[in-house]
């Protein structure tokens, strides 16, 4: 079974994935916890490149989402795959939503054709669920500006970008509501794990 967690900055996407895992490794399940980008070594290479440099050193848009992919491409080659195959439940902290929805709407370059990009990257691997933490760019902002993670980097996106990236995620659920749950991040903590714990429950055991 394959997990995603999307949405934007400060959601309380760490918190969840960890949450569920826990729930998960209680029942004595083989759990793989993962991220993008920046799960493996080629990643976190890629992740300081797309994330660490700003400014005139940034990659450009088109760069930019090629560096997502490759991480992408490299991440389900040698993490995801072989731990779907042995049977485990992999849970990610981002996938190809969120490249539709930061390089594609964020970024103004073509839906379909980041689209294409990542299926090309995956093979085609699409997760079983995404759970979407939908939040309001201002709270989110402001909860990782509190937390003081790379805070500067998101400072320099205007609240125009981070809102375009909600609706994208917002979009991709309305288009393919049977595997999406769009959970509103402001709930309390316990209750969308509860949430997101049943149905994955109910996934398991279809
Ligand atoms: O999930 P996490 O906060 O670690 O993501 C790091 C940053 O990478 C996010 O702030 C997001 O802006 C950016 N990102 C992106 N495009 C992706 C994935 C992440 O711009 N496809």
């Amino acid at each position: 079974l394959f997990v995603v967690f999307e949405g934007g900055e400060g959601g309380g996407k760490s918190t969840q994935l960890e949450a569920l895992a826990a729930r998960l490794r209680e029942q004595g399940r083989d759990v793989v916890m993962t991220r993008e980008p920046g799960a493996t070594v080629v990643g976190e290479r890629i992740r300081a490149m797309v994330l660490e440099d700003s400014g005139a050193d940034a990659p450009s848009p088109r760069a930019e989402a090629l560096l997502y992919a490759a991480d992408r491409a490299h991440h389900v080659a040698t993490v995801v795959r072989p731990a779907l195959i042995r049977g485990a439940v992999v849970i990610s902290d981002r996938y190809v939503d969120s490249s539709l929805a930061y390089q594609g709407a964020g970024r103004t370059l073509p839906v379909e054709e980041v689209s294409w990009l990542s299926s090309w990257a995956t093979g085609g691997l699409k997760p079983d669920l995404v759970v979407l933490l939908d939040v309001d760019p201002r709270t989110g902002l402001s909860r990782v500006a509190a937390r003081n993670q790379g805070a500067d980097r998101l400072e320099a996106e205007s609240v125009a970008f981070h809102e375009r990236v909600r609706y994208a995620f917002l979009d991709l659920a309305a288009n393919d509501p049977k595997r999406y749950l769009v959970l509103d991040a402001a709930r309390p903590v316990e209750e969308i794990s509860g949430l997101v714990g049943r149905r994955v429950q109910e996934l398991l055991v279809d």
